[in-house]
C-alpha cells in the first residue's frame, strides 16, 4: 500500500536516485543515514546501486505485530539497562523462554564480568554482573541453530518525546551517572528475538533439531559475547551449527532486510598513544622536547596508513579522535595523548595497521629527540563480523520468498563494529550471519532522502524506530531464516 506522500516523494527520488549523499560514519552498525547507498564514501562513484531505490521505500504490507509483543517492546524502552547491568531485561525475558518450555541458564558471564570489574574499575559496582540468558530447545535429531539478542541500552538521554519514553537515570559499570536510553534498538532485537522463538514453538512440527536462544548483555562495550564464551556457552550448552543475529537499521524503510555476503562489519581497536616530551616555558621552547609537535606530526603520518599503505581495493579507518596536551598559553607540556580508533576487515590489514601506528609513533619521537612514546593497543577489540556466504545465501532465498523479492536487499559493508562475531570466531570458524531490518517507516524515508534530511542514526537520542512495523518484519524474517537453516 502506497501512500500518496510516498508515491509523490518516490517520484521525485526517482529523478534524483544518482547523487544518493552518504551519512558519516559513526562507531555503530548502520549508522549511515539517509545514504541511498549506505557503503558508499563520497570519493565512492561506483554504478553499483544494492539498493533499488522504489523497492526499498514502497511499504510492505505487514502482518499486524502480536500486541503483547508490542506492550513488551513499549516496557522495554521505558525500562532500558545500561551494559553488565541488564538484570530486570534478562529476567524478563528467561521468563518468556521459560513458559515456552525451553531449559533456560540465566547469569552467564557472572565471573568473567566480576573479574572483569575488579580489573579495569577497582570494584564491582552496585548491580553489575554477568547477566547472559540461554535458552535451549530439543526438538529432535538435526542442526543446533543459535538465534542471539542484545539486551543493553546506552547512556543517552532520550528526546524521542514518545508517551513511553525512558526516564531512567543510572550509573554505568565504570560508575559514570547518565540517563539511559535503548538508542540502538535493541529493544527491537529482542522483541523480535522473543515473537521468533514464540512463532517456532508454535511449529514445532515443521522442523527438527536444536533451538539456542541466548540473550546477550553488554553488546554496546562490546565485552558481553566475550563473558558468556568464557563462560562456556559452546561447552555448557549444544555447540551451534549455525550463528544468527538482526540489527535494526535506522536508514532502511521497515518492512524490509538488508545484508552483506562476506565482510558485513569491521575489525574495531582503539589505540592510545602517549608522548613523552620534556615540559617548561614556551619563551625558552630551545631548553624542551614539545610533544604537541611530535603529537602533530604523528597525527600527520598516521594519514598515509589508509593513504599508501592499505591496497586500494581495501577498506580501513585510522581516526584520531582525541589530541591532548598542555594546559596553559605560555607551558610547553611533558606529554601529548592520542586517542585512535582502528577500522579494517581481515586480519592482516588489522595487523599491519596496528604496526604502522607503533613504528610511526615511535619513529616520530626519535625524529624529534623525544623519548620512546607509549603505545597502548586495548586488548578488547571488536572483530570484524564476517557472514558466511554459503550460509548468507541459503538464508536470504528463504526471506525473500517470505517477504518478497523487493524487500530483501543486498547492501555494502559498513565500518562499524558487532560483538557478534565473537560467535563465529571459534575454531571450527561457525558460519553465521547478521542482517538488517529496516527502522523507518517508508514515508518518513522517502521524504527525507526527497528533501536531504538526516534522519536520527543509531545512539541518536531522537532514535524512534517504528517498532509496529520493525518488530514483526524481524520477527518473519529471522522465523524464515531459522526454518531453513533446520533443514540441513
Ligand atoms: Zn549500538
Ligand atoms: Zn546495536
Amino acid at each position: 500500500m502506497l501512500r500518496p506522500t510516498v508515491a509523490f516523494a518516490l517520484a521525485t527520488l526517482l529523478v534524483t536516485a544518482g547523487c544518493g549523499k552518504s551519512g558519516g560514519a559513526d562507531t555503530s552498525p548502520g549508522a549511515e543515514v539517509n545514504s541511498v547507498d549506505p557503503g558508499s564514501t563520497p570519493a565512492d562513484n561506483s554504478p553499483t546501486r544494492l539498493i533499488p531505490v522504489a523497492a526499498s521505500v514502497t511499504a510492505r504490507e505487514v502482518s499486524p505485530a502480536d500486541p503483547s509483543l508490542l506492550e513488551l517492546y513499549r516496557k522495554l524502552h521505558s525500562a532500558p539497562e545500561l551494559s553488565f547491568k541488564e538484570a530486570e531485561t534478562s529476567h524478563i525475558l528467561a521468563q518468556e523462554l521459560q513458559a515456552l518450555g525451553f531449559e533456560v541458564t540465566t547469569g552467564l558471564g557472572q565471573q568473567w564480568v566480576t573479574d572483569k570489574a575488579i580489573r579495569d574499575v577497582g570494584e564491582v559496582k552496585p548491580g553489575v554482573g554477568g547477566y547472559g540468558v540461554v535458552g535451549v530447545l530439543r526438538n529432535g535429531n538435526g542442526p543446533t541453530v543459535l538465534i542471539r539478542t542484545d539486551m543493553d541500552a546506552l547512556p543517552v538521554p532520550e528526546q524521542t518525546g514518545l508517551p513511553f519514553a525512558s526516564t531512567v537515570l543510572s550509573q554505568t559499570w565504570t560508575g559514570v551517572d547518565s540517563p539511559v536510553m535503548h538508542a540502538c534498538g535493541h529493544d527491537v532485537h529482542m522483541t523480535a528475538w522473543l515473537g521468533t522463538a514464540r512463532a517456532l514453538v508454535a511449529q514445532k512440527s515443521k522442523w527438527k533439531g536444536t533451538l539456542v536462544m541466548i540473550a546477550q548483555p553488554a553488546e554496546e562495550i562490546g565485552l558481553g559475547a566475550e563473558a558468556m564464551l568464557a563462560d562456556g556457552l559452546f561447552e555448557r550448552f549444544p555447540k551451534p551449527d549455525y550463528n544468527i543475529a538482526l540489527h535494526v537499521a535506522a536508514d532502511l524503510p521497515s518492512g524490509s532486510v538488508s545484508y552483506a555476503s562476506g565482510w558485513a562489519m569491521a575489525n574495531v581497536d582503539s589505540v592510545d598513544i602517549t608522548i613523552h616530551g620534556k615540559g617548561g616555558h614556551g619563551a625558552y621552547p630551545h631548553t624542551t622536547v614539545d610533544p604537541i609537535l611530535v603529537g602533530a606530526h604523528v597525527v600527520t603520518a598516521l594519514q598515509s596508513l589508509v593513504s599508501r599503505n592499505v591496497n586500494p581495493t581495501d577498506s580501513a579507518v585510522v581516526t584520531v579522535g582525541s589530541f591532548k596536551a598542555g594546559a596553559k598559553h605560555n607551558i610547553i607540556s611533558d606529554e601529548a595523548r592520542l586517542l585512535i580508533t582502528v577500522r579494517s576487515y581481515d586480519d592482516k590489514t588489522r595487523d599491519m595497521l596496528l604496526d604502522g601506528i607503533r613504528r610511526i609513533a615511535k619513529g616520530q619521537a626519535e625524529a624529534f629527540g623525544a623519548p620512546e612514546p607509549d603505545v597502548v593497543v586495548e586488548s578488547d577489540y571488536t572483530p570484524a563480523t564476517y557472514n558466511d556466504p554459503a550460509m548468507t545465501a541459503k538464508v536470504m532465498k528463504a526471506m525473500r520468498k517470505t517477504l518478497g523479492d523487493a524487500y530483501v536487499e543486498e547492501r555494502k559493508p559498513v565500518m562499524g563494529g558487532e560483538d557478534f562475531a565473537n560467535y563465529s570466531r571459534t575454531e571450527d570458524k561457525i558460519p553465521s550471519l547478521l542482517f538488517w531490518v529496516g527502522g523507518v517507516a517508508p514515508e518518513r524515508v522517502a521524504e527525507a532522502r526527497a528533501s536531504g534530511e538526516t534522519l536520527p542514526s543509531l545512539h541518536s537520542s531522537t532514535f524512534a524506530p517504528d517498532y509496529e512495523r520493525a518488530i514483526p518484519t524481524g520477527t518473519e524474517a529471522m522465523t524464515a531464516a531459522a526454518l531453513e537453516l533446520f533443514k540441513d
